[in-house]
């Protein structure tokens, strides 16, 4: 290999906390020397920060992004007997959140430029039962929120937003979790703003949702000992928290530093024939991830291993064929789009602090391993269009 670089890891948090690390220490010590580890004042503080971040009235700080899903619909009385349209593509635990609830995931097949929830099936996946929309904002770039916000008006239903990837990411302006009635981020320590263990937070603009998390992550109480509802033990450690409020003064930035990685990705392999992200004209993406598609994914996985570059795949089984769904009773070519991508994306390495040179040696190493464009069926080419 003509550079320098001999490994490239897929995330790299070591090289993060190196450049934080004096106000890090700092900020642990101090918690563990006051010893309120459990709703102490940072996480307060942490929530008042990280609303204002995303131009919200309330944030509510929960133990992971799950949690924070399925609070912020059970805070909206979703449960058994309801229908919760959400995207095929996409972590398992968006469909594991509406399923704590006793609601049934229904859902709807990705846009191919976008790899977000396909507005234009959304009617099409309506019934009777349909209580919420529960876009996902995918790898870092915002589902189309002004149709969605649109079915949702015309028919009277819930839209809790999957910011879970997406933490700075906007939509015309605003920001991811800003948009729909209520959101859900996930602080695992990966993600673009990640603590050092697992976290969450749901944002509303809504006083009710805000009180109803409130309780329903700490054992259904307002007051000490006076338990409204039967609830949950699902706070924000305020260790996390105190770790948290550093990172988010640094969010932007970190995010903008994506943004110029995906571009020297984009420019190295775009002309090349390669899949690369479409950008949405709409977005302010933050590339929580940075998803190609090739022909051989498998065989480019194998080939980048064997010159020390890590590599994923996000997500190789689609929600409507993993075992633990079974009971949806769907089958192979339900949805398509979703089904064609699982087998052709790969997850190139991608955090803030990736070098340059690490991006043409990922890059580089590519265009050597001869992996042309994907071949995509005649369907999705024509979405492509
Ligand atoms: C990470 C993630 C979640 C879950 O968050 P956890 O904090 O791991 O529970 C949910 N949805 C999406 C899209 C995610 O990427």
């Amino acid at each position: 290999m003509p550079n320098s670089v001999s490994q490239v890891p897929f995330v790299d948090l070591k090289a993060q906390y190196q450049t934080i690390c004096d106000e890090v220490d700092q900020a642990i010590l101090e918690v563990v020397r006051g010893a309120g580890f459990i709703l102490g004042k940072q996480v307060g503080a942490f929530e008042e920060e990280f609303a204002s971040f995303c131009g919200t009235r309330y944030a509510v700080g929960v133990d992971s992004g799950t949690s924070a899903l399925e609070l912020a619909l059970r805070a909206f009385g979703i449960g058994p007997g309801d229908e919760v349209i959400t995207a095929a593509n996409t972590f398992i635990a968006t469909a594991l959140a509406i399923s704590f609830t006793g609601a049934t995931p229904v859902l709807v097949d990705q846009d191919p430029g976008t790899y977000n929830l396909d507005v234009s099936r959304l009617e099409s996946a309506l019934t009777h039962r349909t209580r919420a929309i529960l876009p996902v904002h995918l790898y870092g770039q915002p589902a189309d929120m002004d149709p969605i916000m649109e079915v949702a008006g015309r028919h009277g239903l819930v839209v809790i937003e999957d910011a879970c990837q997406a933490h700075g990411a906007r939509y015309k302006g605003r920001r991811a979790g800003s948009i729909g009635h209520a959101a859900a981020f996930s602080f695992y320590s990966s993600k673009n703003l990640g603590a050092y263990g697992d976290g969450g937070m749901v944002v509303s603009n809504d006083e009710r949702i805000r009180d109803s998390v409130r309780m329903l992550r700490d054992f259904g109480q307002r007051e000490k000992y006076r338990h409204e509802l039967k609830g949950y033990n699902r706070r924000l450690d305020t260790l996390q928290a105190a770790v948290l409020r550093i990172k988010l003064k640094y969010l932007d930035e970190w995010n903008q530093s994506r943004r110029e990685i995906a571009d020297w990705y984009g420019k190295l392999l775009g002309p090349a024939g390669i899949a690369v992200p479409d950008r949405a004209g709409y977005a302010e993406h933050v590339y929580h991830l940075y998803v190609i598609r090739v022909a051989d994914r498998n065989g480019l996985a194998a080939y980048l291993k064997q010159n020390g570059i890590a590599t994923g795949i996000h997500y190789p089984i689609p929600i409507h064929l993993q075992p633990a769904y079974r009971d949806l009773g769907h089958q192979k070519g339900d949805f398509p789009i979703t089904e064609d991508f699982a087998d052709q994306i790969i997850s190139l390495p991608m955090y803030a602090e990736l070098p340059r040179e690490s991006v043409e040696f990922v890059s580089h190493a590519i265009l050597e391993s001869g992996q042309v464009a994907s071949e995509t069926s005649p369907a999705v080419s024509k979405g492509l269009v």
